[in-house]
């Protein structure tokens, strides 16, 4: 059966030391997952009930990529964030066997309108607007876990124009990987081409034009792009 028009093609990131691309299914992102974090938000920190959203797959932009100044906003915040990058996946994954559907690890950015955030949070109502905004999630190249395995800590860092903004070890998250894949299982079916944003440490703050940032997860992912 044709389409009436010419589907778009899948969001796809890049993966180290391949030629082979990411075809992105869906991206997942927990909220509050670092305790300085939430605290720097005002929000408290409930085991018993994590916070999840999504973005569009095409939100997705690739290293070194030019990232417009989002409409609407007048308050663009940064959230470095470990992605984890699943080939496979299913529902009801136990926290034993999370780690056999994950691909591979990356670094991104939750980019963020913190000012319609602000306002969504006050009158309870969703993040779609303030989260899951065309370029709203820049993403490194993918390192797979055959080459790099699990990691279980690594710094975790931003700099903005040369100065450090954000820097934890991912071993503070308060949700571990395999949490959250068992955690997001029990929501949604998972599959493979999913990504998980795994929440950002305390030192959120704002991007203006002209702004250069650099993130990094260890040795093992690497990120840059301008504000335009
Ligand atoms: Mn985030």
């Amino acid at each position: 059966m044709p389409y009436v028009f010419a589907p778009a093609a899948p969001a796809s990131a890049a993966i180290g030391g391949s030629q082979a691309r990411f075809a992105v299914h869906r991206i997942y992102c927990i909220g509050r997952n670092y305790a300085e974090h939430a605290a720097e938000m005002g929000a408290s920190v409930d085991r018993g009930n994590p916070v999840f959203f999504c973005k569009p797959a095409d939100a997705i932009v690739a290293d070194g990529a030019d990232i417009p100044y989002p409409p609407a906003t007048q308050e663009l915040h940064h959230e470095v964030e470990m992605v984890v990058a699943l080939h496979s996946g299913g529902a009801d994954i136990s926290e034993q066997r999370a780690l056999e559907h994950v691909f591979g690890y990356g670094v991104g950015l939750d980019l963020t309108r913190r000012d319609l955030q602000a306002v969504a949070k006050a009158k309870g109502m969703p993040w779609d607007s303030a989260k899951a905004f065309d370029h709203a999630a820049p993403l490194s190249a993918i390192r797979a876990a055959v080459e790099i395995g699990h990691p279980q800590s690594a710094a975790l860092t931003l700099e903005v124009n040369g100065q450090m903004r954000q820097s934890t070890d991912i071993a503070q998250m308060i949700f571990s990987v395999p949490e959250i894949i068992a955690l997001l299982s029990r929501l949604f079916e998972l599959k493979a081409g999913d990504l998980i944003f795994t929440g950002t440490p305390a030192g959120v703050g704002p991007l203006v034009r002209g702004d250069r940032f650099h993130a990094r997860l260890g040795d093992i992912a690497e990120l840059r792009g301008c504000i335009v």
